[in-house]
């Protein structure tokens, strides 16, 4: 699987899983409130309704019962005429106060104007009706002439009633239309509101998927590819904020890991060619000594075999030290030396081994007497000299200089190579470090020890150059003892101890 570069990475950040949750749980909560509100609006509306229809209801009733009275009355009472029975007379009595009563409630129960005003007309009109009736009565009137002269007011009464039942009716009629379109807008509501819902809920899901689950399950499947070996397998950066830190974490680490694989075979690499010159020089040298017919010959070649074996020894010393290095331990074992024999030993060594090369020593008269690791320094000098001599592939001078500087002392190294390029000055004293791997055998890891060695002794290193003309390194030593443990107390290297502090930048 490829890294695939995107939108999101390139330019705008992708939202976050966080901010994600919040913006749907707002959208959603928003919405369901919406939904609730009109909801509640809606069934209290029609709760209100049908509230209004019961009332109506009991209205048309109430104007009917009313007419019903009144016609009762109106027989009542001229049976009474005719039969004069004390009982038709309490009926009667009781049927007056009670549509007084009935018609009382109605109006305290009204809601609309006009309601109450036919309710007051009918009122009005009945007590005419009642009170003309026992006028007439009270005059001894007789019936036929009663039942003719309060006709006029008797249907007035039912006049009014008639007027009351159909109001009564009409509101019905409305409220019921009214409600039947609140139900329609309620449903019409509380479908939308689950259909949206529905949708927000999925539309919320596909997000999820599409930016969360689907890159996190592509992770997972890049994660189970790496921990089955295939090390090239990048994870898509892509999704919310958290899974494309993940995936870009997971891809660092998997890069990373490469990239020491890588460095680990160039290292074994580099080992290997070094290893091999000194030994086929050993084989070289020791058929010369079979074959070196007098004692002379034998005893240069002696001297050469000699050297071969110092450089292995020195080789593999190198390695030691760089893993000792690199886990943080190695000892110096603390001595006066006089800095021009390790520089003069070292160029005797490498002097015959290189032919194309002038490799020269540029020493003072006098002792330049250092407190430090002799053995160190002669690795120092030994891995800047052939440093000096591999890159400069078409040989020339390669100069080895010791000076005094106030304090310090220098040893510097300097070629007529290819040089540094200016950009990777400050990389090259990094472990595994290689400028140009490939061309140049070499494992990377010279500058790194001879960095760490020159820290551990109070002193730096530095390096002047110029790609294409050549480089110069120049280690500066402290001189004395006590400068050598002021260094050393900053750094706190203890002298014969395996404990390293931690390097400064070069
Ligand atoms: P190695 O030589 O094994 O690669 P070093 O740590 O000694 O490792 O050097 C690190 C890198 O620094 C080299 O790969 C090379 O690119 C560069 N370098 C070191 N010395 C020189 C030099 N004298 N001239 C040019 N480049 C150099």
């Amino acid at each position: 699987m490829q890294s695939r570069s995107n939108g999101l990475a390139e330019g705008r950040r992708p939202p976050s899983l966080r901010r994600l949750g919040l913006v749907s749980a707002i959208v959603l909560a928003t919405m369901a409130i919406l939904a609730a509100i009109a909801l509640v609006w809606t069934t209290s509306s029609m709760s209100r309704s049908v509230e209004m229809i019961v009332a109506d209801t009991r209205g048309v009733y109430t104007a009917r019962q009313l007419n019903l009275s009144l016609l009762t009355y109106q027989r009542v009472s001229n049976l009474y005429i005719v039969t004069e029975d004390e009982d038709l007379e309490q009926t009667r009595s009781e049927l007056a106060s009670e549509m007084q009563e009935v018609l009382a409630q109605a109006d305290a129960t009204a809601r609309l104007p006009n309601e109450r005003e036919l309710l007051d007309e009918v009122s009005t009109r009945l007590s005419t009706f009642l009170r003309q009736r026992e006028r007439l009565e009270a005059q001894e009137t007789s019936l036929e002439e009663i039942v003719h002269l309060v006709r006029p007011a008797f249907e007035r009464v039912n006049e009014s009633l008639g007027a009351l039942h159909d109001l009564y009716e009409t509101q019905v009629t409305h409220t019921s239309t009214d409600a039947l379109r609140e139900a329609k807008v309620s449903t019409i509501v509380g479908v939308s509101a689950a259909a949206v819902l529905v949708l927000g809920l999925l539309a919320l899901g596909l997000v999820i998927h599409h930016y969360a689950l689907r890159p996190m399950l592509e992770l997972n499947k890049a994660i189970i590819r790496f921990q089955g070996g295939d090390t090239s397998v990048r994870a898509g950066e892509e999704g919310l904020r958290e899974v494309t830190e993940l995936a870009t974490a997971f891809n660092e680490m998997a890069e990373a890991m490469a990239r020491q694989r890588d460095d680990q075979l160039t290292f074994l690499a580099g080992i290997a060619h070094d290893l091999r010159n000194p030994l086929s020089g050993l084989k070289l040298g020791l058929h010369a000594l079979a074959r070196a017919p007098a004692e002379p010959q034998r005893s240069r070649t002696r001297v050469r075999l000699d050297r071969q074996v110092d450089r292995l020894a020195r080789l593999v010393e190198d390695l030691l030290y760089a893993t000792r290095i690199e886990a943080g331990k190695f000892e110096l074992r603390i001595e006066r030396f006089d800095a021009r024999d390790v520089v003069r030993d070292m160029v005797e060594l490498y002097a015959p081994t290189c032919p194309h090369h002038e490799v020269v020593a540029e020493l003072p008269e006098t002792p330049v007497v250092l407190e430090g690791d002799p053995l160190r320094i002669e690795q120092v000098v030994s891995n800047l000299l052939s440093n000096g001599i591999k890159y400069s592939p078409s040989g020339g001078p390669v100069r080895v200089t010791v000076q005094r500087k106030e304090e310090h002392v220098v040893i510097a190294v300097s070629d007529c190579g290819i040089g540094i390029a200016p950009s990777d000055l400050s990389k090259i004293f990094l472990p595994f470090r290689r400028n140009h791997p490939g061309t140049v055998p070499g494992a990377g890891l010279g500058l790194s020890v001879v960095r760490r060695i020159v820290q551990a002794h109070g002193g730096h290193v530095e390096v002047e150059s110029k790609p294409g003309v050549g480089a110069t390194f120049r280690v500066w030593l402290p001189r004395t003892r006590e400068q050598l443990e002021q260094e050393r107390s900053r750094w706190s290297p203890r002298v014969g101890t395996p404990d390293l502090p931690p390097a400064p930048a070069t």
